[in-house]
């Protein structure tokens, strides 16, 4: 299954007093669109994104485009006077990956969770969509003077995302004519079935003046919130007789073997040394004694898994790791791809995370007489 998501950003909404759509206003530094982009981005179910601008936004579009490191967009298309138009415009660009669930999202909501995201993608099926709402619990008249109750039994506001069969969502936008409010009165329009999935009010569209000091505050607080650990870690091990030595997971053939209890992957122990120290959990020796003879010749990806496990169980994602690995010999460079691989694969961290790099130390000291290897990590902790 692949899912793309459209996001909605071709309106010339203005914030009042600003002579630019509001999209591109900035809230707590950077523009709202970017803010909605990341926000999409940080499920890991969407697979691409594709931005429908206004033509007269193009260059503004790729200014932000250009920050958005190590996040990849679809070259954005135009959108046309309405909505509708600009979302088919959307749909039609898509249909050379032909996903097989879109998502269709407001620019203008930037608030947006994982879990709603995902939650909308789960519900969708080959025949039926789903969008994020939220119940109506004020009580609703309707009129001026003599009013009339309205039921808001089952009643609901929609959100956005609106996720639907990509098929589906196409079809229906090529037999639609006129403008509709949303995703759910085209689909409905051709009879697919779409149902509300519970959304939260934080994932409110930014519309009124008033709303823009709501985002900004909001913002804040959430990154007030958002915990950042930096753990750093050094070791050190000693060569003895061998022929091949093992640096993050990399056998690496060699005229000698470091000596160790375990198998002595001093790189790898100093990355594992570093993410006990972000998560201020002690160190390997205290996790796993080198008394205990069970570590005896082990693997040294056990102990950074369980240093991965840890930071997962306390809510925190690897966000970076970097490695310095210092000897003379054997040479480092021509392995580091393949230990970036491996340590990709141990701690489920993509590869543009991690960085594997090396030095001599000039042949002074006690690596430069190669008497050993040493190894400095640290390692960049995330609690969203
Ligand atoms: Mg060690």
């Amino acid at each position: 299954m692949s899912v793309a998501c459209i996001i909605v950003a071709a309106g010339r909404g203005t914030r009042a007093g600003a002579d630019i759509p509001k999209q591109y206003v900035d809230i707590a530094g950077k523009p709202i669109l970017e803010h909605t982009i990341r926000a999409i981005a940080a499920s890991a179910l969407v697979d691409a994104i594709q931005v429908v601008i206004h033509p007269e936004d193009e260059t503004r579009f790729e200014g932000l485009a250009a920050g958005l490191d190590g996040i990849s967009l679809l070259p954005c298309v135009h959108g046309g006077d309405t909505r509708t138009a600009s979302v088919l415009a959307g749909l039609q660009a898509l249909s050379a990956i032909a996903p097989s669930t879109v998502l269709v999202h407001d620019a203008a909501r930037p608030f947006v969770g994982i879990s709603e995201i995902e939650d909308v993608i789960t519900a969708t099926l080959a025949n039926r969509g789903a969008f994020l709402a939220v119940p109506v619990v004020d009580a609703l008249w309707r009129g001026e003077g003599t009013l009339t109750s309205v039921e808001r039994d089952n009643l609901w506001r929609a959100q956005t995302p609106q996720a639907f069969p990509y098929p589906a969502l196409l079809a229906a936008y090529d037999a639609f004519n006129g403008d509709a409010a949303d995703d759910v009165a085209v689909a409905q329009d051709v009879g697919l079935d779409v149902i509300p999935i519970q959304g939260s009010d934080d994932n409110f569209k930014i519309t009124r003046p008033e709303d823009f000091d709501r985002a900004e505050k909001l913002l804040k607080e959430r990154e007030a919130d958002l915990d950042i650990r930096t753990g750093n870690a050094f070791d050190v091990h000693a060569f003895g007789e061998g022929d091949r030595v093992v640096l993050n997971g990399v056998s690496i053939p060699h005229s000698k073997t470091l000596k160790g209890h375990s198998d002595a992957d001093v790189a790898m122990h100093a990355l594992t040394d570093a993410i006990f120290g972000a998560l201020c959990e002690g160190d390997i020796g205290q996790w796993f004694p080198p008394s205990d003879p069970q570590w005896k010749g082990a693997a040294s990806e056990i102990f950074l898994r369980k240093a991965v496990e840890r930071a997962s169980e306390r809510g925190f994602q690897i966000s970076h790791l970097d490695c310095t690995i210092i000897c003379e010999a054997p040479k480092i460079g021509p392995h580091s791809d393949a230990m970036r691989d491996r340590l990709s694969e141990i701690c489920s961290t993509d590869r543009d995370r991690i960085s594997v790099k090396a030095t001599t130390s000039e042949r002074l000291g006690f690596t430069g007489r190669e008497e050993g290897i040493a190894a400095l990590a640290s390692a960049t902790l995330v609690k969203p």
